[in-house]
């Protein structure tokens, strides 16, 4: 015999917008349950750079866009969040650094140096002095600029960890293949049957299989494809953008404490978007000059090297373009979502509580009790099962 359970949210998919928009919506009162396939921690959300933007990187296109007026707001919640005063708590969460670094190659046009001193940027970006680079950069054989950006980095390990344990007990680990969707919208897992007033779709890449059991057809979803980077051994922590003729960062690297004196540099940016029609092999070949080319004084032979072929997920835009915000659509009882970015979780999840509100949904009175369902596991970190070479 099944089990009939009522919730009033539903979601599917355990990365940063599923635990987000989860934990906001139980401490709005609603009966919220979250389904996830595989583990909490998401696939994007714990293999992301962990960069919490605000919108400095958008404005290097010489304006400030839509994207940089949606983001402008996301360090400043996230950072009340970190200190424990926001509606989240992530008090327990690692910061891996307080800012980054935008360092120039030497090869910047003079339009994006004329915007790095315009009044535009004054307020997001400061150069710093000679005898204030940090390492890598505080030896006579840099030659470029560097600026320093109050946008955070944290550890998504711990950053997931901290959510997965607030929000494990609402959270169960399910069989996708062999879930029924019955015509009134009840989902049937195993030999539970749960009734949702309302579903969220956040799986990332995996909405386009839900929406398809849904009979949906839109919203489309796009893919953008990358090609990461990871270099191990004994590296300077570095969590910067380097700056090459165009607008988009040429190098991105955050770098990742090991035990010991190891740790990783993990490699994005253009680097890893033009990377993705090239092997793995090549593409460490190219990573490796490209450091070789950027920091020719460091001494990059003895590193180890793994790469992350992996794709962002995002609502589709003309011409494939990045989103400038988060998505959330979908109609009738189910909504689909992309945050875009992780920084935009805390957004996303704002606005499914106030589509919630703005159609009426109530939040029951009646506690869910907890799912006869195993909880899923974390997520582990790229670098965690990488392979070496
Ligand atoms: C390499 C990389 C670096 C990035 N760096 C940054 C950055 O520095 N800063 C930033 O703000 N953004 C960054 N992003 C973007 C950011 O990571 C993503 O926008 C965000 O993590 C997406 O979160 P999500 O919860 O929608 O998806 P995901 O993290 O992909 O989570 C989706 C979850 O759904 C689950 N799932 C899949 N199918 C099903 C199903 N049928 N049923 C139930 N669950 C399912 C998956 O197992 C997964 O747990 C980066 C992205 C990438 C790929």
């Amino acid at each position: 015999m099944k089990r009939s359970y009522s919730v009033d949210l539903l979601i599917f998919g355990g990365g940063i917008a599923g635990l987000w928009t989860l934990l906001c919506a139980r401490q709005a009162g609603y009966q919220a349950l979250l389904l996830e396939n595989h583990a909490l921690g998401g696939v994007q959300s714990i293999a992301s750079q962990g960069i919490i933007h605000g919108g400095t990187k958008y404005a290097l296109g010489g304006s400030v866009t839509a994207s940089t007026r949606a983001i402008g707001d996301m360090p400043g919640i996230w950072r009340d969040a970190l200190a424990g005063r926001g509606d989240m708590d992530l008090s327990g969460v690692r910061l891996l650094s307080g800012h980054q670094y935008l360092w120039s190659s030497g090869s910047l046009t003079s339009s994006l140096a004329s915007l790095l001193a315009s009044k535009l940027m004054q307020s997001r970006v400061a150069p710093l002095a000679r005898d204030e680079h940090p390492p890598p950069f505080d030896v006579s054989g840099f030659r470029g600029r560097l600026y320093r950006l109050e946008e955070p980095v944290l550890d998504t390990a711990s950053l997931m960890k901290g959510l997965a344990d607030q929000a494990r007990p609402w959270c169960c680990l399910y069989d996708a293949e062999s879930m029924e969707i019955r015509n009134n919208n009840t989902v049937v897992v195993g030999n539970l049957e749960i009734s949702p007033c309302r579903v969220l779709l956040v799986a990332g890449k995996g909405n386009a299989a839900l929406m398809e059991r849904w009979g949906m057809t839109v919203p489309r979803m796009q893919l953008r494809p990358l090609h990461m980077l990871m270099a191990r051994g004994k590296l300077p922590p570095v969590h910067a953008h380097c700056l090459g003729a165009s607008a988009n960062p040429r190098l991105t690297i955050t770098s990742y404490p090991l035990e010991g004196e190891e740790s990783v540099w993990y490699l994005g940016g253009e680097l890893a978007e033009t990377g993705v029609t090239r092997d793995p092999a090549a593409q460490i070949a190219e990573a490796r000059a490209e450091l070789e080319r950027l920091l020719p004084w460091m001494d990059f032979t003895p590193l180890q090297w793994a790469t992350l072929p992996i794709d962002r997920a995002e609502v589709a835009t003309p011409g494939g373009k990045r989103p400038d915000d988060c998505y959330l659509g979908g109609d009738g009882s189910v909504m689909v979502a992309w945050p875009t970015k992780l920084a935009f979780a805390p957004r996303l999840a704002d606005r499914v509580l106030e589509r919630l509100a703005q159609e009426g949904v109530q939040a029951s009175e009646q506690e869910t009790p907890p799912l006869d369902l195993p909880a899923p596991p974390l997520a582990p970190l790229p670098w965690e099962h990488a392979t070496w070479s």
